[in-house]
């Protein structure tokens, strides 16, 4: 459905991306996971020709982005980081702007408009001035915005970026119902749950080149670390944090809790009597496979989080 080749874009001295190459195929929730200022978003701007990109090609469905720039324009829709709405107009308003905006013939319209206010669960605030409406609430519309003339591939810019749990958890159902329907969604976070739960394949991008990709099964064969142990702890003082860090790698740290990457057949005792040593009292403790927090740290040596 969407194939990228050796993509490149410059800011000036600063190369955000690359030389990228992947594929998309159809029917997939393709997750493009990296930290802040990784080159998710000018990546996802030349695909969805926001951006125009240095060097390299992009197709969408057979049709090259810079020779056939309409016909592509047709096939996607736009969810971008920053909401685009009009705050003193109605959200019903706003929808129509849109649809009149993508070319959605106006006895289509109006239908098609509360079939997207029933999926993302506003139909009841359909007639509320925007300026009402909460981040997540605006950030929903902006993706009833985006389908309304039914796209066969959705780009969605990190779309839960300041956003309710309760908005949150309707976006991750929207995309799955979208999904479902066929349609293909590319999906950029740096939220690693996100991509767990949503996406059938995954690039892990950093520093503008892509570290890894693949399915999330493939990816936790291929990377170095295997397993990872969750230690919540009653107190640490920063000693025993240092002396941990020295000893064992840290995936994630918490306030309370560290992920510690390990084998948990070999590793595992050797952890809790250290523990044990330095006066740390366990309060729980969880054996997993990696996640995509520990595959990141172990291709890059930093964590995904800031
Ligand atoms: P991400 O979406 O992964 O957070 P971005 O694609 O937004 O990353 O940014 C990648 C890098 O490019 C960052 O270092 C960012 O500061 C830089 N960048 C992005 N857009 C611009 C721009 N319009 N002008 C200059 N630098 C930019």
């Amino acid at each position: 459905m969407i194939e990228v080749t050796n993509l490149s874009k410059s800011f000036n001295e600063l190369q955000a991306v690359k030389n990228l190459s992947f594929s998309i195929k159809k029917g997939e929730v393709f997750g493009l996971l990296g930290p802040n200022g990784a080159g998710k978003s000018t990546t996802i701007n030349m695909m969805s020709t926001i951006l125009s990109s240095d060097t390299g090609s992009i197709q969408i469905d057979g049709n090259d982005i810079k020779t056939a720039t309409n016909i592509c324009k047709k096939l996607i829709g736009v969810v971008p980081q920053e909401i685009s709405l009009y705050d003193e107009f109605t959200a019903y308003e706003n929808l129509l702007f849109w649809g009149q905006l993508y070319g959605v013939p106006a006895k289509e319209l109006k239908n098609k408009i509360e079939n997207v206010l029933e999926l993302i669960g506003l139909s009841e605030r359909k007639n509320d001035l925007i300026k009402t409406y909460s981040g997540g609430m605006k950030r929903r519309i902006n993706i009833a915005s985006a389908i309304l003339h039914q796209p066969k591939v959705l780009f969605m810019d990190e779309p839960t970026v300041g956003v309710d749990p309760q908005s949150r958890n309707r976006i991750f159902e929207v995309v799955e119902t979208l999904n479902q329907q066929g349609m293909t969604i590319v999906y950029t976070t740096h939220y690693m749950e996100e991509v767990e739960r949503l996406c059938n394949r995954i690039a892990i991008i950093d520093g503008g080149n892509i570290i890894a990709q693949g399915t999330l099964a493939e990816l936790q064969k291929e990377s170095s670390v295997k397993e990872t142990v969750t230690i919540q702890f009653q107190s640490i003082s920063a000693n025993q944090l240092t002396a941990l860090q020295k000893r064992f790698r840290i995936v994630v740290q918490d306030t309370l809790s560290l992920t510690i990457a390990c084998d948990i057949n070999k590793e595992l005792a050797a952890i809790i009597s250290f523990c044990n040593a330095e006066q740390l009292q366990i309060e729980d403790l969880t054996l997993n496979k990696v996640n995509l927090e520990g595959i990141f740290l172990s291709l890059t040596g930093k964590q995904l989080r800031d």
